[in-house]
């Protein structure tokens, strides 16, 4: 492997289901990777016990394969820098903080939860506005700062819980360049000494995120706006390891907010007006379930597509993509800087032109099996036709049965508005003339039909709005479905005639 080649990571912690906003910063990770030739690496970053929840890696690698994300090296896959799952290299990490450690960088801290309680009380009745554990305050707590080399020992062997803190230096500035932000710029006087290493053995996020992406040779650090505050500790982390010559390059992708642009988008927002947040359906250990957009019948290919125009802006009219021409015009560079509203309706427009792709042939294939499920047994070429009549209506192959179920199944009731808008005394009468006209036509097409019966409506001066609604009542059940002429077509001569029979003697005002 050249020293060049792009690596991406996606680093997921297996917390709960994958929210839209961590399928999109996967997805442009892969698209990063894909159009620079370069390996797309899945990290599973579960170091934080506390939080791991059960399934959710599993969910992870389900969710990707869906939307046809490709992981090349990853905790199934393999690869040369593993193990890709950061619990099962708990040794790298106790190596790398003995380094910082040994230089200076960190120290351990004995501090109890109520000692930096009293430290946090103390500095408040001094109202100062930063109450954290930094250059400022550690060198009144217990720590291998203020206390000699013996104490410490005796407190490590004694087994007294510890962490390892970052030493953070004192009022320096930090530049870093991201590859979407521009350059940005810290001061160390407003961070803490956060947390490396926890005395259970464990690493915290920021040392195995560190020490993870040197060690996979990773290049470039796609990952959600979120972890920009955490950006400042990073870079001093490769400066304390004296790994700055191949820091990789940072790019922090703006957050998806909810359809009105205030906040970030959230499980609950999808709960309130019904649309899914998350990739596929998660039923948690209180057994509640979360709607998943497979579920909810998307195309995983029209899911992707809008997951991809939420940030990222072609700066052209196009907007259908397909996974190869995401790969092939991605760029860093188009991604925005603010915040991505979210918009369902949006959202269904893309199912939908990805559902009008389908031919006629391939969608009556993917409804006939549902009808055989109904019992239903139809000619492909019958279904084949009632696609063709429909397809503009639908947005989900699940809508299929409601918008067609009157070309399978005669009605057997009337939609009572309508019959008391419009079913007259005289409709019998004019109902009972077109079934003669429509035993009149020969070939019993759509507009030979149309013809035939409009005629005869201007020929007796009968109002084509109340005739037409009428035929429509009987034939449908109701005053929904394409135009008129095509259903009879496609239902034929004799079930239409039986429908209006069936109405003029089941249809009571
Ligand atoms: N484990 C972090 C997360 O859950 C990864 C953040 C990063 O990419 O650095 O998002």
């Amino acid at each position: 492997m050249t020293q060049n080649t792009v690596r991406v990571r996606f680093a997921p912690s297996p917390t709960g289901p994958l929210h839209m906003g961590g399928v999109r910063t996967a997805l442009f990770n892969y698209l990063f990777a894909k159009n620079n030739n370069g390996v797309f690496i899945l990290r599973v970053e579960d170091t934080d016990q506390k939080r791991y929840e059960e399934g959710a890696e599993q969910y992870i690698i389900d969710s990707l394969k869906w939307c046809g994300i490709e992981i090349e090296e990853g905790v199934n896959e393999g690869g040369n820098y593993g193990p890709y799952r950061q619990s099962e290299r708990k040794e790298i990490y106790q190596k790398y903080i003995d380094i910082l450690v040994k230089n200076g960088s960190a120290y351990y801290a004995f501090d109890t939860p109520s000692e930096l309680e009293t430290m946090r009380k103390n500095l408040k009745v001094q109202k100062r506005s930063n109450q954290q554990y930094n250059a400022e305050t550690r060198s009144v707590m217990r720590n291998s700062l203020t206390l000699s080399s013996d104490e410490v020992n005796k407190l490590i062997e004694s087994g007294h819980p510890y962490v390892i803190r970052f030493n953070m230096p004192e009022n320096e500035t930090i530049e870093v360049i991201d590859k979407i932000r521009g350059k940005v710029v810290f001061n160390t006087s407003i961070l803490d000494d956060k947390v490396l290493f926890k005395s259970d053995g464990m690493p915290t996020y920021h040392l195995a995120n560190i020490v993870d992406d040197h060690l996979m040779e990773i290049t470039h650090v796609i990952r959600g706006e979120e972890w920009l505050p955490s950006l400042p500790l990073h870079v001093l982390l490769y400066k304390a390891f004296a790994w700055e010559d191949t820091m990789p390059e940072f790019s922090h992708l703006p957050l998806l907010l909810k359809p009105n642009g205030k906040g970030k988008l959230s499980k609950r927002d999808g709960d309130k007006m019904g649309f899914p947040v998350f990739p596929l359906e998660w039923i948690n250990s209180d057994n509640e379930i979360s709607q998943g957009y497979r579920e909810n019948g998307y195309f995983p290919e029209a899911f992707v597509n809008l997951l991809a125009l939420l940030g990222w802006n072609p700066g052209t009219e196009k907007e259908i993509y397909s996974m190869n021409e995401l790969i092939n015009d991605f760029s860093l560079e188009k991604v925005g800087k603010s915040g991505s509203k979210f918009d369902p309706d949006k959202a269904k427009w893309f199912n939908q032109q990805y559902l009008r792709q389908y031919s006629d042939n391939e969608l009556a294939i993917q409804f006939d099996s549902l009808l055989k499920k109904k019992n239903i047994n139809c000619d492909l070429e019958k279904t084949e036709k009632i696609c063709s009549l429909v397809k503009e209506r639908l947005v989900f192959i699940k809508d299929f049965w409601e918008q067609t179920s009157f070309f399978y199944v005669a009605p057997n009731e009337y939609d009572a508005k309508v019959v008391r808008k419009r079913w007259k005394a005289n409709s019998p009468i004019f109902l009972k003339e077109i079934i003669q006209k429509l035993n009149n036509i020969n070939e019993f097409i759509s507009p030979n039909i149309e013809n035939e019966i409009k005629k005869h409506i201007l020929d007796n001066s009968y109002s084509m709005g109340q005739v037409l609604n009428v035929l429509r009542l009987v034939i449908v059940g109701a005053s929904k479905g394409p135009h008129l002429f095509d259903i009879l077509e496609v239902l034929g001569k004799n079930e239409s005639i039986i429908r209006i029979e069936n109405g003029i003697k089941n249809i009571k005002k």
